[in-house]
This record gives C-alpha cells, sequence and structure tokens, in this order.
C-alpha cells in the first residue's frame, strides 16, 4: 500500500492540491461544485465518474460548510465504488494444463515486463511456468523474454526474428502440453502503426492455438501503461474488438499524474482489472485493490 501510494503521489497531490484550494473557507455549492467537477475531468477520472462523485457530494452536504478531507473521504468511497465489480485477481485453472494468457498490448506498455512478473509470481506459487516469445518482429523483445525465462526459470519457446508467430505459439502449446506445464503465458507484437497487419497478426495466433485446444487463450490480457492518460481507452476499444480482451494490467502507475485514467476506463469498460504495474522490477506487480488505489488516489 505504501507502494502504491507513493507511486500514484502524482495523481493524487494533484487531486487534493485542487480540492483544498477549492474547498478552504468556501461551501459546497454549485460554484465550487463546478470548479471541482473540473478539477476530476483533468485528473483523467473521465466525465461518468466526475458526475458522480459531484452527485454525491451534493446529496450528502448541499449549501453546507465541508472541509477538504471530508470531500477527500467521499471522493474515495465513490471511487472505491466504481473500481469494486472490477477488481479481480488473475486466477489460473491449473486444471487446464495448460491454461494458457495471451498477452496483448502496444509496444512499449510493458508486456514483457508484466510477463516476467507474473512468472515470478506463479513459479512461486508451485506453478509450472512455460513462456512463449510471440513477438517475434523485435529481436530485443524475444532476448528480453529470456532473460526473465533465466531469472524466473521459466522456459521460453522462442524462434528466430520475423519468424511467423502464430506458429510459434502453436508449438509452444504443444510442447507445454506435452511436458504438462501448468501456464503458458504468450508475448505477442504490439505495432499499432500498422494496426490491420497487427490484429491480423493476434486473430491467427488465437486461430491457430484453438487447433491445439479448442478453449484456448482461456485470459487475453491487455497491458496499459497508465503515463498515456486518454490513450489507453481507445486502445482498450482496439483491442477489445479484435482478441476479445478479457481482463487489464495497467502499468507504469509509479510517478505518473495520470492515474485516474484507470477509474475512467473501469467506469466505461468494466473489464476486470487484475493488476497494477508500480515499478520495473519483478515484485513490482500488484493485486489490484479498489480500495487501495481509491484511498491513494484521494490522497
Ligand atoms: P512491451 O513492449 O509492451 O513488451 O513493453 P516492455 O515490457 O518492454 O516495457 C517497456 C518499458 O517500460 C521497459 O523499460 C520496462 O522496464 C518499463 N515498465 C514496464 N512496466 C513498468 C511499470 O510498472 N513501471 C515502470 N516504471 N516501468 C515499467
Amino acid at each position: 500500500l505504501q507502494r502504491l501510494k507513493q507511486g500514484l503521489t502524482k495523481t493524487s497531490s494533484k487531486l487534493t492540491e485542487g480540492i483544498t484550494g477549492v474547498f478552504t473557507k468556501r461551501k459546497l455549492d454549485d460554484d465550487t461544485l463546478e470548479e471541482l467537477e473540473d478539477l476530476l475531468i483533468q485528473s483523467d477520472l473521465g466525465l461518468a465518474v466526475s458526475a458522480r462523485v459531484i452527485a454525491a457530494l451534493k446529496k450528502a452536504r448541499y449549501n453546507s460548510d465541508i472541509s477538504p478531507e471530508e470531500v477527500r473521504a467521499i471522493l474515495a468511497a465513490e471511487v472505491e465504488k466504481v473500481l469494486g465489480p472490477v477488481a479481480q485477481p488473475l486466477e489460473i485453472d491449473t486444471s487446464k494444463k495448460p491454461y494458457v494468457v495471451l498477452m496483448v498490448g502496444v509496444n512499449g506498455t510493458g508486456k514483457t515486463t508484466t510477463i516476467g512478473k507474473y512468472a515470478k509470481q506463479f513459479t512461486e506459487q508451485g506453478l509450472k511456468v512455460m513462456l512463449a516469445a510471440g513477438d517475434t518482429f523485435r529481436a530485443a523483445a524475444i532476448e528480453q523474454l529470456k532473460v526473465w525465462g533465466e531469472r524466473t526459470g521459466a522456459p521460453v519457446v522462442s524462434g528466430a526474428q520475423g519468424a511467423d508467430a502464430a506458429g510459434l505459439a502453436f508449438d509452444a502449446l504443444t510442447r507445454a502440453k506435452k511436458e504438462g506445464a501448468d501456464l503458458l503465458i504468450i508475448d505477442t507484437a504490439g505495432r499499432l502503426q500498422n494496426k490491420t497487419g497487427l490484429m491480423a497478426e493476434l486473430e491467427k495466433i488465437i486461430r491457430v492455438i484453438r487447433k491445439v485446444d479448442p478453449e484456448a487463450p482461456h485470459s487475453v490480457l491487455l497491458t496499459l501503461d497508465a503515463t498515456t492518460g486518454q490513450n489507453a481507452l481507445s486502445q482498450v476499444e482496439i483491442f477489445g474488438k479484435t482478441a476479445g480482451v478479457t481482463g487489464l494490467i495497467m502499468t507504469k502507475l509509479d510517478g505518473t499524474a495520470r492515474g485516474g485514467i484507470l477509474v475512467a476506463i473501469a467506469a466505461k469498460h468494466g473489464l476486470p482489472v487484475h493488476a497494477i504495474g508500480v515499478g520495473e522490477s519483478a515484485s513490482d506487480l500488484q493485486a489490484f485493490s479498489a480500495q487501495d488505489f481509491a484511498r491513494a488516489i484521494a490522497g
């Protein structure tokens, strides 16, 4: 929690300073509420959540004095209500042998790092984890995944740069089945410059692994970089349509002023948020807690 609070300092200080500015020695009336609504929208919380917070405040304390602390408490409570239903840890059904996770997202959003972090967590829980270097487009991505494999002891199935990603995923799943792996996590490319090509590749990977296991992938996880703010919203739409995203991971929540975007996404899409990234090292993937996040953001 301390780590999360620290990470979200930039997001929360913008909000708390703003709230103090608006409500010091002033009543909760239409003017202050309007100023607050602007502040919430600027903090990336989105129109719907901002309106909801304003309505809650109005209902609770219209035309009366209110302290900045009380405003923050009501803000935290409303944000928690929005986040509560989406806070769901990733559950691996080990009877699948293997449970197949397809990791998708724009380059640089933290796919490979998140795979490494999950590999560590699930290996430590005693699961037999295997990784597939499906971002065959970038040599660096293949190398980076191998490094995570070495760190965590998870075998990495990889091919040459430029190899067919779907073929590689097929081979990886075949091998994971044969070796009795509990969990296979497949990395993918994320070149948004060539959107059609990328989406065709993701569709092909899914089609091809279903030849080995008709239920695969069991989860399709989308990584979103919190620092990109509103862009993250459109990424959910783009990947949601093609890849059938089942859950989200928001990365780089450490040090960004734009952590509020997670709340907007939760309100708009209702997709499960499995975990959040609060740093670059293996232990910096936290289970997502609605209460902790809401409190951290409201300061
Ligand atoms: P990919 O291209 O989607 O596979 O993204 P990478 O996993 O290579 O991550 C891109 C960069 O973001 C790397 O330098 C990572 O170390 C960094 N990164 C990933 N997750 C986090 C996070 O939660 N916090 C911070 N600060 N950096 C992160």
